[in-house]
């Protein structure tokens, strides 16, 4: 492994609307200001109080930036194990040793790296990790970029990488950065990798891959947002269960107020519930879901019979799904590829293929080319979903949508 480029700083930055408080300060782009004038107000602390949890996030990402670099010989001050993180030894060095599984013989790594964030470019936000993908001529081929969360709470639990701006901000960013020192070029058509790490929540948060022209049009809700912010005007307040939920004005805001059906909280204190009301609750699930269903079903035949979704929702293009060919196609092809049973079943019987996600991961080059080949992609039907969930609303009539 060929690691050698050096390119890092602390990870703890504050900008005046960071990457961290995107899904925040993006669909609501009044709570800035909001938040400023409480602050002027004496209303909310000047700083968001960082708590221990914070602290100790802080500590596991200094100390897994200095395992990092030690396995990197990149020769860094000596750090040594805080007590704070010594239960979770075992979680930090999985997060280290996904990192360099993601590194070629050709790639160069950048470790805790500081960018100009793209919307923002006065303010920096960090990468925690990042995957520079060459070729034997040093060509650039690719980027993976992987973000530690250290949390174990309801909120980093429900994190996923698909989507997730903060891993959009710090890609873009670290690309914009590139570029600028003449790293690489903006080519359109890289593939990027993005990953959320959460080594003390189990479940992975998956793997989100897109190419660099896509996640520029991705990230351009946020680059509306921000210029819509940085001009000061038109600014909207846009209470959901998502952006109020970091948001430091929550306690004084009118609109979040006026609104208090939205806030079912994502952690819920549910010791104080009964447990005869618990029980409720629980075998409510079925017809809550039949309650949901006819919702989403009333909803749809608004759509298709005005051609428009209903106020608040809009429709987009349901996922696309992959899936080997045929289990004959996928193992011929392993076994082609020089692999035996064990690299591609998995373990206990009956015996299964080992899920196409992680096989890819096995293969670079022509052989990941050549793994696509094997796959076939099925797009699911359209789907309803909020306005402010942050894939775009490209297909506003049905017709269209299911001609895709
Ligand atoms: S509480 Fe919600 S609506 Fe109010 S400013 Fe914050 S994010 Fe916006």
């Amino acid at each position: 492994m060929k690691a050698n480029k050096t390119k890092s700083g602390s990870h703890n930055t504050h900008a005046r609307y960071s990457a961290s408080g995107a899904d925040t300060w993006v669909p609501c782009t009044k709570s800035v200001s909001f938040v400023e004038k409480l602050r002027a107000e004496g209303l909310v602390p000047q700083r968001s109080m960082a708590g221990d949890a914070a602290r100790i996030g802080t500590l596991a990402h200094d100390y897994a930036q200095f395992l990092l670099e030690t396995e990197l010989d990149r020769d860094p001050k000596f750090m040594a194990m805080p007590d704070e993180l010594v239960d979770d030894t075992l979680a930090l060095r999985g997060y280290v040793d996904r990192c360099l599984d993601t590194v070629g013989e050709n790639d160069v790594v950048i470790v805790e790296h500081k960018a100009y964030l793209f919307y923002l470019p006065t303010e920096t936000g960090t990468s925690d990790w990042v995957t520079i993908h060459r070729n034997k001529k040093g060509k650039v081929k690719g980027l993976t970029v992987r973000d530690l969360k250290w949390g174990q709470g309801p909120y980093t639990m429900k994190l996923r990488s698909y989507n997730n701006r903060q891993l959009a901000i710090y890609s873009l960013s670290t690309i914009h950065d590139l570029v600028r020192d003449g790293d690489m070029k903006m080519d359109y058509n890289l593939p990027i990798i993005m990953e959320l790490d959460k080594p003390r929540v189990s479940g992975d948060a998956g793997t989100w891959e897109l190419t660099l022209g896509e996640l520029v049009e991705f990230c351009d809700h946020i680059r509306e947002s921000s210029d819509i912010i940085k001009a000061d005007k038109e600014t909207k307040f846009a209470p959901s269960t998502d952006a109020c939920y970091f948001c430091n004005g929550r306690t004084h805001c009118p609109a979040k107020a006026a609104t208090p059906l939205v806030f079912v909280p994502a952690d819920m204190d549910m010791k104080p519930v009964s447990l005869e009301a618990c029980v409720q609750l629980y075998l409510m699930i079925p017809q809550l879901k039949d309650v949901m269903k006819v919702a989403t079903d009333r909803l749809m035949e608004h759509q298709e019979s005005t051609g428009k979704a209903p106020e608040g929702t809009k429709l987009v293009p349901g996922a696309t799904r992959r899936a080997y060919m045929s289990p004959e196609v996928a193992i011929d092809f392993f076994e082609d590829k020089g692999l035996s049973e064990d690299d591609y079943l998995k373990p206990p019987a009956p015996r299964a293929l080992i899920p196409m996600g992680q096989m890819e991961k096995v293969f670079r080059g022509d052989d990941k080319k050549d793994f696509q080949d094997i796959l076939t992609k099925n797009q699911s039907p359209p789907k309803l979903v909020a306005d402010s969930d942050p894939r775009p609303d490209a297909l506003t009539n049905l017709d269209e949508l299911f001609d895709l």
